[in-house]
């Protein structure tokens, strides 16, 4: 016994009838046997079927690249967030202080102005953009600690 999905083109309903075999649908389907329950119709088609089980393991098994995407800048920002000093606006000053050895060296992140960005560039001090989506949610300066 086979089960099918037919479509009735005539009014458009969906309905499912079992077949011993599908030659004998073929068969029936051909002679104009296979009836629309509802409107007694004989333009029965099989159905389309999506293959919704294949789909979904192919989902599994494929990862999502935005997720993925999601998944880096999550871990990218937590990994500034724990590793990175936030020193906000000063962050020329701070740089410069390192790359002058003024300072001792430590991964931070802060903001700049065109201008100190470009002023950092020329005196060769290294500094990166921090791109948007990686920047952790700036956290409250910690009281005590003076700059300048
Ligand atoms: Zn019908």
């Amino acid at each position: 016994m086979i089960r099918y999905a037919l479509l009735c083109s005539d009014c458009e309903h969906g309905f499912e009838a079992w077949f011993a075999s599908s030659a004998a649908y073929d068969t029936q389907a051909k002679r104009k046997l296979v009836a629309c329950p509802d409107c007694d119709g004989r333009n029965v088609t099989k159905q389309i079927m999506a293959p919704a089980v294949r789909t979904s393991e192919r989902k599994a098994a494929e990862p999502d690249a935005e997720a993925l995407a999601k998944e880096f800048v999550k871990q990218a920002r937590a990994h500034v967030s724990e590793n990175f000093d936030y020193v906000g606006e000063d962050f020329a000053e701070e740089a410069r202080a390192m790359y002058y050895g003024e300072t001792e060296d430590r991964p931070i992140w802060g903001e700049t102005t065109a201008e100190e960005r470009e002023a950092l560039k020329e005196e060769g001090v290294p500094a990166l953009p921090l791109p948007a989506p990686f920047a952790p949610k700036k956290p409250k300066r910690k009281a005590g600690r003076a700059l300048n």
